[in-house]
């Protein structure tokens, strides 16, 4: 039987004035993973968000959270650390956050008891009793992380959280954001251009351009279809030499580094379709002297920006 999504999203769209900023989305999210939202500038990451969280409404399509319609009931199941952050400046840490909880329905005592925890795992423990203003701006991040999951959300939307951040601080974030999937079973939608995070993080994603998904998967998947039967090859010689020695037998797709004229180079290749990688291999190395040959693994970084070129040029008017 097929389970019920955290978040089933289907032909959404929504327009300002004459800018339609989605035009028709479907996007399912599985529970207990993690889901990327990616996209360029301007792809309508945010405004689906903001249908999430209730703050606006679709203009057509639907939305159902764990199998019922979507209302602002579910509110109270969501988490959101949005991607504008604001806490109250005049306010001290410890009391603005547990205002927070007691917003989202905790009794005090209890928000008191989680939020210490939360504070000693982020390391925010001694600014308890300061004021919101003192704060840096990565620590103020890591204070609205922890108000956005202190009730222990269902769903938990996170907007670029990482931005911010110093390394050790955003893999502290990083690891915490695993711990509540593996720990609490939470579903995260996350919101980031950090491929890094993406990779690390996620086990599906959906892309999204100009107000449309152009792409979703798991990750590994996505990375794997997007190899398209490239490698690269490092070698001793020319890049001429190489180039009149390949002819047609191989695409020679990009120069990935070249030392000097006749120095060692690496190269992305592709083979011809009747093209038997073994005895290629075997033929070229009597041309150049071959230093190592891989089959090449695409980043989420490259399949974000090949998938959205291509899809840039190809909507091109000729
Ligand atoms: P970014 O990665 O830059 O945060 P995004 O994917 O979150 O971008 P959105 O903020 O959802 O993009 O914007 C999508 C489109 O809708 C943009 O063209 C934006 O200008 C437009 N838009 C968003 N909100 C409004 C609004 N309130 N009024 C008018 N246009 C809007």
């Amino acid at each position: 039987m097929e389970r019920i999504p955290a978040l089933a999203i289907s032909q959404v769209v929504k327009s300002f004035r004459a800018h339609q900023a989605l035009k028709g989305v479907d996007v399912r999210v599985n529970e207990g993973g993690i889901f990327g939202l990616l996209g360029p500038n301007g792809a309508g990451k945010t405004t689906l968000i903001r249908m999430l969280t209730g703050i606006t409404a679709p203009d057509a399509g639907s939305i159902s959270f764990f199998g019922t319609p979507l209302t602002r009931a579910h509110i109270a199941q969501i988490g959101y650390l949005p991607e504008e952050r604001g806490l109250y400046k005049s306010m001290r840490v410890g009391e603005q956050a547990l205002y927070f909880a007691q917003l989202r329905g905790m009794q005090r005592q209890e928000a008191e008891k989680r939020l210490r925890v939360w504070f000693e795992k982020l390391e925010v423990e001694g600014w308890w009793n300061r004021e919101v203003a003192d704060l840096s701006k990565g620590m103020a991040q890591k204070v609205q992380f922890i108000i956005a999951v202190l009730h222990e959300p269902r769903l938990l939307i996170l907007d670029e959280p990482f931005s911010g951040f110093d390394p050790i601080n955003a893999q502290r974030v990083r690891d915490a954001v695993i711990e509540l999937k593996e720990k609490q079973g939470t579903t995260v939608l996350l919101s980031t251009h950090d491929m890094g995070s993406v990779e690390e993080l996620c086990d599906e994603v959906a892309l999204l351009n100009r107000g449309e998904v152009i792409l979703d998967g798991p990750v590994h998947a996505l990375r794997e279809q997007a190899r398209d039967g490239r490698f690269t090859l490092r070698f001793r010689g020319t890049i001429m030499e190489f180039t009149v020695a390949i002819g047609a037998s191989a695409e020679l797709i990009q120069v990935l580094h070249s030392e000097s004229t006749v120095g060692e180079h690496e190269v992305m290749l592709r083979l011809s379709p009747e093209g038997d990688i073994a005895s290629w291999l075997h033929w070229i190395s009597g041309e150049v002297k071959v230093v190592a040959c891989t089959p090449w693994q695409p980043s989420m970084r490259d399949v974000f920006i090949e998938t959205v070129e291509n899809r840039e040029s190809n909507s091109m008017p000729s």
